[in-house]
């Protein structure tokens, strides 16, 4: 993947992030005057800190959310980002584009849903 399309990639993935941290906190009176902040590194560490217990208190399914998306963006900046993690192949930018956290290709996905529904059963 080219330079041009990691770069819009990784702003998908920035923005769905922030969106996802926003809606989460929109009742947050602390976390929203942190935010509004912005003057000095005090209040930043603050924030960051307020930031890290906040998504520690967050339920399994938002957590994961959160997760997948800085799991991308740590591929983005590793170079890995668009790889299958199973076959290592180009996983295709029509998949990133619908779903820009994706780590397997469509193919190895459905190998691997299908064992974790074996795993249940
Ligand atoms: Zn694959």
């Amino acid at each position: 993947m080219n330079a041009k399309k990691l770069k819009k990639f990784k702003d998908i993935l920035t923005a769905e992030k922030e969106k996802t941290i926003d809606e989460l906190t929109k009742g947050d009176e602390t976390y929203n005057a942190l935010k509004e902040d912005t003057h000095g590194d005090v209040v930043d560490i603050a924030f960051h800190s307020y930031e890290t217990q906040f998504l520690l208190g967050l339920n399994q399914k938002e957590k994961e959310k959160i997760e997948m998306l800085d799991a991308a963006l740590r591929r983005i900046e590793a170079g890995t980002y668009g790889k299958c993690i199973d076959c290592s192949e180009e996983i295709t930018e029509e998949r990133l584009t619908a779903l820009p956290h994706s780590t397997r290709c469509l193919s190895c996905r459905t190998k691997f849903e299908e064992k974790q529904r074996r795993k249940r059963i």
